[in-house]
């Protein structure tokens, strides 16, 4: 019997302990999805923290080949790499500490947002200096996180005397409750935004990321902002998921033990065994961002009552047994026929049958938490699924 992964499952060791698939074909089909669902609204990417996790180079050229021409980075830096690989587009940097990064704006042609009237008066004072460069700036709706205020908003479309060198070509907001489309919130940053983006007329705006794409027709304005989507994870608490897996997180098998029942497993022998049981331990631990938190039932998860991760093998759920380890982490088999699994084979951490945001909740935390922590330890298999 093969298992699912089998194509990956390792016969010979070739020096990784645990592998990702990354389903490129899976990305592009999802950035169609949510530009299908942002329509008539453009629809960008947000590829900060290395496109998820999931490597900036393949992620760019990816959205880039399926029509992207809009990216959203956190840093500079990072828009400067977005920059070698999707030339025709347009990238705005979120947190530009200005002063300082003007020139590199400059240079890799990246459009900073502006984040506070201290940004503003900078950068207005370097357009004098130096000529126009395209700006974008961020209003704060209710975040209190970055943005000028929506009053300095309205003072800001109504001043006559704003020099020529401040033209933004994006205003942009960022929702607090997106995810849950019940919050009030959500109205109030809605009415607060559409009147700023009537302030700012003939200036394109943009409120929405992933979750508030799926909040109806009036959040997506000219422009929309996905990110977790794109990436496979999910947007809202109540709709589920509207895209699909892209990542494929799969640890092998360095080893399968016995123990007895009333043994105990791994570090602070949280984990006690019930039955006797066959344990299968794998080369993928904390250090890989398969988070400590997500260990098995009977570990102390930092207050919590989650019962702990599971992975996937041969049609079967294999829950985590104790604590997960820097580098090793150990799944209960017993249900598996013993001839069936063998050192080498491989274990879904997640993907198709261990959803990723599944096992964030294990461990008390967002998908992109998980995504974002995967590490540099794991080997990159770049897929295309014939959804491409
Ligand atoms: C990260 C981010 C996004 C993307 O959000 P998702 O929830 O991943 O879709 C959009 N806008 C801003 C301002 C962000 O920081």
């Amino acid at each position: 019997m093969k298992t699912l992964y089998s194509a990956f499952d390792v016969t010979e060791d070739d020096g990784f302990g645990a592998r990702l698939l990354i389903d490129l074909g899976a990305l592009a089909e999802n950035w169609r999805v949510m530009r299908r669902l942002s329509a008539p609204a453009r629809c960008s990417a947000v590829v900060k923290a290395d496109g998820y996790g999931l490597g900036m180079e393949p992620v760019i050229r990816t959205l880039y080949d399926a029509g992207c021409r809009d990216f959203f980075v956190a840093t500079a830096h990072e828009g400067e790499i977005v920059r070698k690989f999707a030339a025709e587009s347009r990238i705005f940097v979120m947190n530009c500490l200005l002063p300082g990064i003007e020139p590199l704006c400059r240079s890799a042609d990246l459009i900073p947002v502006l984040a506070s009237m201290e940004h503003v008066a900078i950068w207005t004072q370097s357009c004098i200096v130096n000529g126009d460069h395209p700006c974008a700036l961020q209003i704060d709706t209710g975040m209190n996180r970055l943005g000028i205020t929506v009053k300095e908003a309205h003072i800001l479309a109504g001043d006559v005397t704003r020099p020529a060198g401040f033209s933004p070509v994006l205003i942009m907001s960022h929702l607090v409750c997106g995810d849950d489309p019940d919050h009030t919130l959500n109205d109030r940053q809605l009415e607060h935004f559409t009147q700023i983006s009537k302030a700012f007329a003939g200036v394109e705006a943009s409120l929405s990321n992933s979750a508030g794409i799926l909040l109806g027709e009036e959040f997506r304005f000219d422009l929309t902002r996905p990110g977790i989507a794109l990436y496979g994870g999910q947007a809202s608490t109540v709709k589920g998921n509207v895209t699909m897996p892209v990542v494929t997180a799969l640890a092998h098998i360095v080893t399968i033990r016995t123990a007895a029942a009333g043994e105990t497993v791994s570090y602070g022998a949280a984990g006690m065994l019930h039955r006797d049981s066959r344990l299968a331990v794998c080369s993928v631990g904390y250090a890989d961002g398969y988070l400590r938190a997500v260990s098995g039932a009977g570990t102390t998860l930092r207050g919590s009552n989650t019962k702990g991760a599971r992975g996937y093998v041969l049609g079967h759920n294999v829950p985590v047994v104790g604590r997960v380890t820097m580098d090793l982490t150990i799944f209960d088999v017993t249900d598996i026929p013993a001839d069936l699994l063998k050192p080498g084979d491989s274990i879904e951490l997640f993907g198709h049958n261990v959803p990723l945001d599944d096992v964030a909740a294990a461990a008390d935390t967002i998908g992109y938490e998980l995504l974002t922590s995967l590490g540099s330890r794991y080997r990159r298999h770049y897929t295309h699924s014939s959804t491409g």
